[in-house]
């Protein structure tokens, strides 16, 4: 075993967490099986082979948004052709009863009001009661307070009297003011997404967090921005999940190729490493494709998030992955990595637990999803790219 991996595993036997020198070592190893395997125990040790997903829906009102960042393909300006501005009728046909969770974030739109947004959960809960809604990034949270002018907590609170169920991680790309200065300069920077997150845990709101990484940080600024969020996560403890983000190259010309499947898996394993607080890493199927994704289960990840429905902010990058997923096909991308099929909710309550056997289940929580639990292969898929 490579000196690092050795040293990094004594101090988890001893219950020692990592430092920033050991991160930034994980990442040189080329001994990434090696890697692999202790993430793994970890992964392991706390969810034996269980992997989590969810049906779930992502809805992106609009794309019409009053920044213009530069690393973003997906925003754009009303009244070009790519420009579309979802009713609160459009948002509830992309609601369906099986769902558990829609996840609905977008481009900051210059003009709808306030109601829009409460109109659009009172929509949704009145028509789907039992869907969890995880919406609104922190970056979103913040131009709602601005706008509006009501504090953060008012926002959230608002929010929630009408539905919120938590937010979503996205918007904290990678916490370097040098990469903000250079890709985002007018979204907000670590300290006020943190703030934001920071607010949510104390309002009993849980969220997830995200990584943006491969494109222009360094290994040291993603590591700094792991232990950030360690950081927020010792004192609030209110992060569900963490999630790398594989940047989408798309048309921006920031980067030529996206981060390689190496540089994927490390990320995964690293993350589960240094996140001794954060209860579930996610391989993000969308960004690195259903494979990746899939071996990423054995490098430390628990989750490979949900079946997603339409996915419009990635895809805009060009992103190579399908739309999205059918429940049978998430449950097969499981079974086929050796591990045990969990669907979840929006906060990871247990709804139900699939057997490898595809004809069972061993379990059966909540309401009964009407799709089939084992599809074949040939109808798996929904939509392709
Ligand atoms: S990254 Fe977000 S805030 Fe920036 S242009 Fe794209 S949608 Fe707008």
């Amino acid at each position: 075993m490579e000196p690092i991996l050795e040293r990094v595993a004594h101090r988890l036997q001893r219950g020692q967490r990592l430092g920033r020198a050991e991160a930034l070592e994980l990442f040189e190893t080329p001994d990434v099986i090696g890697l692999g395997r202790l993430a793994d125990q970890i992964k392991r040790a706390r969810w034996s082979d269980r992997a989590h997903f969810v049906i779930n829906r992502q809805i992106n009102p609009s794309n019409v948004c009053v920044l213009s960042c530069r690393f973003c393909d997906f925003a754009t300006k009303r009244g070009r052709p790519n420009a579309y501005e979802m009713t609160i009728q459009e948002v509830l046909e992309r609601c369906s009863p099986e769902l558990r969770e829609v996840h609905i974030v977008g481009g900051l739109h210059p003009d709808w009001p306030w109601d829009y947004y409460l109109d659009m959960f009172r929509a949704i809960k009145r028509e789907f009661p039992h869907i969890q809604i995880k919406a609104w990034t922190a970056v979103e949270i913040d131009y709602f307070s601005k706008k509006f002018r009501l504090s953060v907590e008012e926002v959230l609170q608002q929010l929630r009297a009408v539905g919120l169920t938590a937010l979503p991680g996205g918007g904290a790309e990678v916490f370097s003011e040098r990469v903000r200065k250079a890709l985002f300069p007018f979204k907000i920077g670590a300290p006020r997404w943190l703030e934001i997150h920071r607010i949510a845990h104390r309002l009993g709101i849980p969220s997830n967090a995200t990584l943006l990484y491969g494109h222009m940080e360094t290994v040291e600024e993603r590591v700094d921005h792991l232990l950030k969020l360690r950081e927020l996560q010792d004192e609030t403890n209110g992060f569900m999940s963490f999630i790398p983000l594989a940047y989408q190259p798309g048309k921006t010309q920031v980067v030529r190729r996206q981060a390689s499947a190496i540089d994927d898996l490390k990320t995964i394993a690293i993350a589960r490493l240094v996140f001794d607080n954060v209860p579930h890493i996610k391989a993000y199927w969308v960004t690195m494709g259903e494979e990746i994704a899939s071996v990423a289960l054995h490098f430390g990840a628990d989750d490979i998030d949900g079946t997603i429905g339409e996915e419009r902010i990635m895809h805009a990058a060009d992103a190579a992955s399908p739309v999205s997923l059918t429940r049978g096909r998430l449950v097969e991308l499981i079974r086929e990595s050796g591990c045990t099929p969990v669907e979840r909710d929006a906060v990871y309550d247990t709804r139900q637990v699939y057997d490898h056997d595809p004809s069972t289940r061993l379990t059966t929580a909540g309401r009964e999803p009407s799709l089939r639990v084992v599809p074949s292969k040939a109808e798996s898929r929904v939509e392709g790219r």
